[in-house]
């Protein structure tokens, strides 16, 4: 019996998301006991004390399941964005919501648009409901935004079949964005029965000028879909929180789907706490700030070039295939992002650390960049 056959078809040819290695793996692997990730995106300062204060003394409460509507969190959602209840779908990340619009909107005939180099998710959660993937080839390196999104060949692409695009603004894992102008004359030609949903996991950077205001947006919008996550910025990767915000049929559907327990309670109030810690939230966006300039100048030259950011990471153009750079700088304890899965195999993405994690990965590039590699 081959278990396959009977899967859903778009099951069958699913190659699952390829997450960052975890530190313990490569220490393992190679004996060592220093070891710095620079691979998933997160921030390097951890969780704010607002945060950690909250989820201190929960162990007592964990028999409870949490509230299933996350009431505490959405009111805290409501008063720091200025929305209702009614707008907010909260989820097990970001990652959950993605899914979660996915199975509300997408089926076998259907399709989803997304850009060339966009966020691995959108076409796995396309493939999972058995809908189709139009991948619209990204800007060329003549455009003012090279490998970005272009937004008016994903409007060509829309066709009576479409139900959703996604747009990653800034985009993982090229960093790449669009400024609130050009987006907004997207949603203007957007068909209204075509959902857009705007992912914006790294906009608390603040890492570009021009920054839609696409939360305020939603309630002109009846097709617009925002995704935000307590992953990136706010530093709790760990404890799985994310949401959307959307008009309240978009959202009625959503949470007809969602599981009904699926945002943990240690999660839901540490959220609330990180939503109040503005001191936390500037702390790791200055840091971002001040890394990503020392790492770009770092990278660049030995004929390589980066991708310019507006993210809490910054990719680099090796000019020559990455993989060797890839594993010489595991074997020297760092762990940066491979990209050769979106095609981009000359590419490594590299996430913004402490000033001592890119001291360390500043140490290792400089040893790599000195070693034969093609030879070893
Ligand atoms: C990291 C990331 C997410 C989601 O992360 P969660 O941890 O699931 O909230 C979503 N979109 C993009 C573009 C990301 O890089």
């Amino acid at each position: 019996m081959n278990m396959e056959s009977i899967a859903n078809s778009g099951v069958q040819t699913l190659s699952p998301y390829q997450p960052g290695k975890p530190v313990t793996d490569i220490q393992r692997e190679f004996g060592l006991e220093h070891v710095v990730k620079l691979a998933s995106n997160e921030n390097p300062l951890g969780p704010g004390n607002k945060a950690k204060a909250a989820i201190t003394g929960f162990a007592d409460d964990l028999a409870r399941y949490p509230d299933p509507n996350g009431f505490a969190l959405k009111q805290a959602l409501c008063d720091a964005f200025d929305l209702h209840h009614n707008m907010l779908t909260l989820g097990n990340g970001s990652n959950d919501v993605l899914v979660l619009l996915a199975q509300a909107f997408l089926r076998p005939g259907t399709n989803s648009i997304f850009s060339q180099y966009a966020f691995e998710v959108y076409a796995i959660a396309t493939q999972i409901a058995g809908a189709q993937a139009k991948v619209v080839p990204a800007l060329g390196p003549d455009s003012s935004m090279p490998l970005g999104h272009d937004l008016q060949g994903m409007l060509d692409r829309v066709d009576t079949n479409t139900q959703i695009v996604f747009i990653a603004n800034p985009n993982n894992p090229t960093g790449t964005w669009i400024g609130a102008k050009e987006l907004q004359s997207f949603l203007d030609q957007l068909p209204q029965n075509v959902i857009c949903v705007l992912d914006e996991a790294y906009v608390e950077y603040e890492g570009f000028d021009d920054t839609p205001d696409a939360m305020n947006w939603v309630k002109q919008y009846p097709n617009l879909v925002v995704t935000r996550t307590f992953s990136k910025a706010h530093g709790l990767a760990g404890l799985r929180v994310g949401f959307a915000v959307a008009q309240p049929q978009i959202t009625d559907l959503l949470n007809r789907v969602r599981q009904p327990f699926n945002v943990n309670a240690i999660g839901q109030s540490a959220a609330i706490a990180a939503l109040s810690d503005d001191a936390h939230l500037k702390a790791s966006r200055d840091l971002n700030r001040a890394g990503m300039q020392g790492i770009a100048d770092i990278v660049q030259g030995h004929g390589m070039s980066v991708v310019p950011s507006a993210a809490n990471f910054i990719m680099v153009d090796c000019g020559r295939p990455a993989q060797p750079i890839f594993h010489a700088l595991l074997k020297q304890g760092v762990i940066v992002r491979p990209v050769a899965n979106y095609g981009l195999p000359n590419h490594l993405r590299i996430t913004i650390g402490t000033q001592e994690e890119n001291a360390f990965f500043a140490q290792a590039w400089e040893k790599v960049m000195q070693m034969n590699l093609a030879a070893s």
